[in-house]
């Protein structure tokens, strides 16, 4: 549940605005964000909320906290689409400046001189942020990995980011979810052999589940099934949700198109092919439904199978496997990444080789690492050292990192909770 501020001369910007969601079995609302208690108070001097990529934990919460903010948002088309559905949900869709940004682009605000600063992810046009000032700059990576055949959008560009090192960046807020692992992420482009094979060699009906926003994973899945003769189909809202903005961003390209779910049942068994939602086990998605055969688009047999091309997410892993044991008594097959030879699935966060070769370009004077518990920012910060930064600022949420003139970090300078959402409304959450 991103939300990051950063402050000026007295003008603020807020970068993303995410959601939570509370696992299964725990107490409280289950859409919790961060509390924007501060900078509600401080609204009169709140100039923009920038927001890097379409994630619920980065855009999810916009919608729900914007009456409290009232500011320009500035998105990509992608991330756009998913957000003003999120907005006319809300009966905000007139209310809300929604200003449209694009990788490369440039941007005056109060004060802030904003470059945005395309690389890849696991979702299309991620951004990262390069926030100048008279003082100082910011280098906000947003979320990233180094990907070289993203399948949908441009390949990372190294050079952009080697470029920056001669201003010397007073500091680089970065990434760390996989700051604990050494492998380099696998590139999106490399999934498609694994699952080609995968689908060339299953008898029956073949179900995905994977994650809606990574857009260039649906491309991928559905061009092998147009080319292994099966008709795909998307089950499941939040899929359609995706595809209707991959569309509308102009970034779905050539003609793959997808057939409606309720055709399904009419299909010899080894011409269907269905990307369904719920691989975290979520009890009213589609593979859930699908796992007790109690889904209106069909019902599956033995020798039908089902991949995961996703990973689990922890603390929903009883859920998972719960659901597979139910695939199993059906006669299902089921397959995920760590059962075959060649990866079916891949990570959208740089491993510590990636951030190293970040910190080497970028050489900011200052690496404060962010999105991770503790152990990954310490990770990340750890390689920030290896990688000759000077200074590594690691925190908790509320506090302030001073970056100029004098750098420091002030604890807890900011009350910092969360608020969930609830039947329409902010409710307060309790720790
Ligand atoms: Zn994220
Ligand atoms: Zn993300």
């Amino acid at each position: 549940m991103n939300l990051n501020l950063f402050g000026h001369n007295d003008r603020w910007l807020m970068v993303d605005c995410g959601v939570t969601f509370s696992k299964p079995g725990e107490d409280g609302p289950q859409v919790q964000m961060a509390d924007p208690a501060f900078i509600v108070e401080h609204r009169d001097k709140l100039s923009a909320l920038l927001v890097t990529h379409g994630h619920e934990d980065h855009i999810g919460a916009v919608a729900h906290l914007w009456p409290l903010l009232q500011c320009p948002v500035y998105v990509t088309p992608f991330a756009e689409a998913l957000l003003r559905n999120k907005l006319a949900e809300a009966g905000l869709l007139n209310k809300v400046d929604v200003r449209s940004a694009y990788a490369g682009m440039r941007h005056q605000i109060d004060g802030f001189d904003i470059e945005w600063l395309g690389l890849t992810h696991s979702t299309p046009e991620s951004n990262a942020l390069m926030i100048r000032t008279d003082v100082g700059s910011v280098f906000h990576t947003g979320d990233w990995k180094l990907d070289l055949d993203p399948v949908v959008g441009e390949a990372f560009q190294p050079s952009r980011f080697a470029a920056l090192q001669k201003e010397v960046p007073t500091a680089m807020i970065c990434d760390s979810t996989n700051a604990l692992e050494t492998e380099r992420s696998v590139s999106e482009g490399a999934l498609h052999e694994g699952l080609l094979e995968l689908v060339q060699q299953a008898p029956g009906r073949v179900i995905v589940g994977c994650f809606g926003s990574n857009v260039a994973r649906l491309r991928t899945l559905a061009a092998i099934a147009h080319s292994c003769g099966r008709y795909p189909a998307l089950i499941g809202r939040s899929l359609h949700n995706y595809y209707g903005a991959a569309r509308s961003a102009g970034i779905w390209g050539e003609n793959l198109g997808f057939v409606e779910a309720d055709h399904l049942g009419y299909l010899p068994r080894n011409e269907v092919f269905a990307v369904a939602t719920g691989s975290q086990g979520e009890a009213r998605a589609a593979l859930s439904r699908l796992a007790s055969n109690n889904h209106p688009a069909m019902e599956l047999e033995p020798g039908d199978t089902v991949l995961f091309s996703s990973r689990t997410i922890p603390g929903n892993e009883l859920a998972v496997t719960a659901m597979i044991e139910r695939f199993e008594r059906l006669g299902v097959i089921v397959i995920g990444d760590a059962q075959v030879n060649k990866p079916i699935h891949a990570s959208g966060h740089p491993s510590a080789a990636e951030l190293a070769d970040m910190y080497t370009w970028v050489q900011p004077s200052i690496a404060i690492p962010v999105h991770g518990e503790a152990a990954h920012m310490e990770a990340n910060a750890e390689v920030a050292k290896q990688a000759g930064i000077k200074r590594q600022f690691t925190g908790n949420n509320g506090d302030l990192f001073v970056l100029a003139p004098q750098p420091g970090v002030r604890r807890g300078m900011v009350k910092a909770g969360r608020v969930g959402f609830e039947r329409g409304q902010l409710v307060p959450v309790v720790t």
